[in-house]
């Protein structure tokens, strides 16, 4: 018996990365975890992988970017397993260009996924979660989104508007058993990441205080924190997790 069991988790954009990691955390914490993004095979494996481990996972199809299939995902979360307790509002991309060649195409497929996909899952999700009186928000924003990145002021305006639904929703919600907060990792060794040069890599090794990269298990690890009950007075919060690159 985990410290979550008998929560319901829904993880967005668990097919990988991040989003994967979280969701075996959850599911090893003892929540039952519902694997959620485009690719159903992706996060069919996932939710397996977590079933061989000993976990509870189902595997769901959604596309962040539209409002009414969160709707139904959501409710057919609330309604099949018995509620949802924890939301980790994980999914997200990059679509990075310096501003002036940025195409609006680029501006608004990003605010679309990062920031429209948030509201989209959250606010069927808040609902359910007002109903049962009880309930955890958790949003991977990005250190981007604090400090600005050259290359990505669209990904940074979404991520710095991620902390500012955070704060808000915390101040409505509080009052009714439920937390909301944001992890804002540094750079984590996925797929996003990927693309960095040797050159890159190592200017931003320099600049860390713990000279590594960050691995998903590091960003899964504070939100299984957040998503327990050690952390039941916590609101409104942004923790980095980011190795020191920007603290
Ligand atoms: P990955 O690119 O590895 O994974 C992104 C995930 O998002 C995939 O599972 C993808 O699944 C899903 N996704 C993308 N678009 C949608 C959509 N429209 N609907 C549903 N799911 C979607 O990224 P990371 O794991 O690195 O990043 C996860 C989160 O962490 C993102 O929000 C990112 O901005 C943030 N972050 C990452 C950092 C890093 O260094 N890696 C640093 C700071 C923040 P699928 O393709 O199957 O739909």
């Amino acid at each position: 018996m985990g410290e979550l069991s008998g929560k319901v988790a829904l993880v967005t954009g668990a097919s990988q990365g991040i989003g994967a990691a979280c969701a075996r955390a959850l599911a090893q914490a003892g929540a039952q975890v519902v694997c959620a993004s485009r690719r159903l095979e992706a996060v069919e494996e996932v939710a397996a992988g977590i079933r061989q481990a000993g976990g509870v996972a189902v595997a769901r199809t959604l596309d962040v970017t539209h409002h009414e299939e969160a709707a139904a995902l959501v409710e057919e979360v609330a309604q099949t397993l018995g509620g949802l307790h924890i939301l980790v509002n994980n999914a997200g991309i990059t679509d990075d260009q310096l501003f002036l060649r940025m195409k609006p195409e680029s501006w608004r497929r990003v605010m679309a996924t990062n920031l429209d996909g948030v509201f989209n899952v959250t606010h069927p999700a808040a609902r359910i979660m007002l109903k049962q009186k009880e309930g955890r928000i958790i949003t991977i924003t990005s250190v981007v989104g604090l400090m600005g990145n050259p290359g990505q002021a669209n990904y940074a305006a979404a991520k710095a508007g991620l902390v500012g639904f955070t704060k808000s929703l915390a101040r409505e919600l509080g009052s009714r058993n439920i937390t909301v907060n944001a992890v804002a990792p540094g750079y984590i060794q996925t797929a996003m990441t990927e693309a960095l040069s040797e050159e890159q890599r190592q200017r931003l090794l320099a600049s860390l205080a713990i000279p590594r990269l960050g691995t998903p298990e590091d960003v899964a690890a504070v939100v299984v924190f957040l998503a327990g009950p050690g952390a039941s007075y916590i609101t409104g919060e942004v923790i980095n997790v980011s190795g020191g690159l920007y603290m």
